[in-house]
């Protein structure tokens, strides 16, 4: 068995395909979490896919901060200006057998997207403290351009997805060779 190491970006903290963000302070907890957990298809913590579906497993994770992407909107461009850009990189050890290392290679089955817990869905710039939800929070929840996942607790998977909510997540090299 020979090992080989599959670095993907996991996330950032850009508004991404589902209105949602995690906010770059909460970007080193989703790291911690990650490590350890499995390397999944499609996402079984939503009780999809099962355990057969593990091809590997994160043994590395950080945040890195980068140039952010080019096509940013309004938004985006805003909470670059204040925070800057930042990604969740992550490790996953698997067997240099696994298929979808072929698929990688033939630039298919790159995307990928990962499952975590948090404790709060608060709106952008929050100043309540509280759930968007709370009869504290002055604002309504379905009137927000978008909503920030706020106390990181718990990081799940990482999945191959087509259709990550997170533009630029995906499988990025193969022992430290760019695909
Ligand atoms: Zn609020």
């Amino acid at each position: 068995m020979t090992d080989v190491v599959v670095r993907a970006i996991a996330t950032d903290n850009l508004v991404c395909r589902n209105s949602a963000r995690y906010p770059a302070i909460e970007l080193p907890k989703l790291a911690v979490y990650l490590v350890g957990k499995p390397a999944s298809i499609d996402h079984p913590s939503a009780f999809r896919g099962t355990v057969k579906d593990e091809w590997g497993n994160i043994t590395a994770a950080g945040v890195e901060k980068a140039e952010p992407p080019t096509d940013l909107d309004d938004h985006n461009k805003l909470i670059v200006q204040k925070e800057g850009y930042h990604y969740v990189w992550t490790d996953i050890t698997c067997d240099v057998a696994v298929e979808h290392i072929e698929a990688f290679k033939k630039d298919l089955r790159r995307r990928v997207s990962i499952a975590a817990m948090y404790q709060f869905m608060r709106c952008p710039g929050c100043t309540c403290g509280e759930d968007v939800f709370s009869e504290k929070c002055p604002n309504y929840f379905w009137e927000l351009p978008y909503f920030e996942r706020c106390g990181v607790v718990d990081a799940l998977e990482i999945s191959l997805v087509s259709t990550p909510a997170v533009r630029v997540a995906r499988v990025v090299s193969i022992d430290g060779v760019n695909l």
